[in-house]
């Protein structure tokens, strides 16, 4: 590895701070240089070791991101300098993180670096709701989806094909999308009354769980006032929860 410093790509985990790897854990007490993103969790923080540069990447509420390119330069950087650089991301780093282009940036300056998984929000969150992504007789395949393509220049989304292709949609970054998304589903057939759920900061304890249709859900999120960071989970395995909820009473009212 040239200019001697090591750059770690680290997810952090969906939410929770436990919900970190022990590895991430360990590169994240030995860094010099942590640059975080705003979906780390805050107390994941104070494990860096004492004088380690904390250098926040994310968006100040009314403000723009650092733009990637700058977050590049910083990583080459610093590792030029021979610093222990941390790259913290919100659950896995190849996951709508932008992991990938970072590790290409680093690799195109000569520095090698590791990249270490996080348990991406789709799973934390879903586990959290108690929302099987896939169970027997119910869901064979789920997907993790971006939902901030429905208009724009890049590639669009083939809902068309996930309609039916299948079972469980995870969709990122879909909250402001969410009419839009759910509309394309039923144009392309999939059935108004698909179970959703959404799951708001999920794995925090703030995590709140809102459960509707494809038909209804839009109105459902703007009742509740839904936020940021959020996912969408449709396909048949939301009522799952519905089920764990009831037998989970019930075996309390037993016990009780
Ligand atoms: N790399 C991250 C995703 C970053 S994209 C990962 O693997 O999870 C940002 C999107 O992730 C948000 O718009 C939201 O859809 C989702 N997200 C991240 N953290 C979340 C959380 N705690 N609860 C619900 N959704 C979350």
């Amino acid at each position: 590895m040239s200019g001697g410093g090591r750059v770690s790509i680290v997810g952090a985990g969906p939410g929770d701070p436990e919900l970190i790897t022990v590895k991430a854990m360990r590169r994240l007490q030995e860094a010099d240089v942590i640059l975080y993103d705003r979906l780390v969790s805050e107390e994941l923080l104070a494990y860096a070791k004492s004088g380690a540069l904390l250098v926040y990447c994310g968006k100040a509420p009314g403000h723009h991101a650092m733009p990637q390119e700058v977050i590049n330069e910083q990583l080459i950087k610093y590792a030029k300098e021979g610093k222990a650089v941390v790259r913290l991301k919100g659950g896995d780093p190849f996951v709508f993180g932008r992991g990938g282009e970072e590790a290409l940036a680093l690799a195109a300056h000569g520095i090698a670096c590791e990249v270490i998984p996080g348990i991406t929000s789709a799973i934390g969150a879903a586990a959290a709701a108690d929302i099987p992504l896939t169970h027997r007789g119910i869901a064979a395949s789920f997907a993790c989806v971006t939902g901030s393509r429905c208009h724009g220049e890049q590639e669009p989304v083939r809902w068309d094909l996930l309609a039916h292709g299948v079972d469980t949609l995870v969709i990122y970054m879909g909250v402001s999308q969410l009419g839009n998304i759910a509309r394309e589903l039923m144009a392309s057939g999939k059935d108004g009354a698909t179970p959703v759920a959404l799951v708001e900061k999920g794995t925090t304890d703030r995590q709140r769980v809102l459960t509707g249709t494809l038909r209804d859900i839009e109105r459902i999120a703007a009742a509740a006032e839904l936020e940021n960071p959020a996912l969408i989970v449709i396909g048949e395995a939301v009522k799952v929860r519905a089920q764990l909820n009831r037998l989970l009473s019930s075996s309390e009212a037993l016990l009780a």
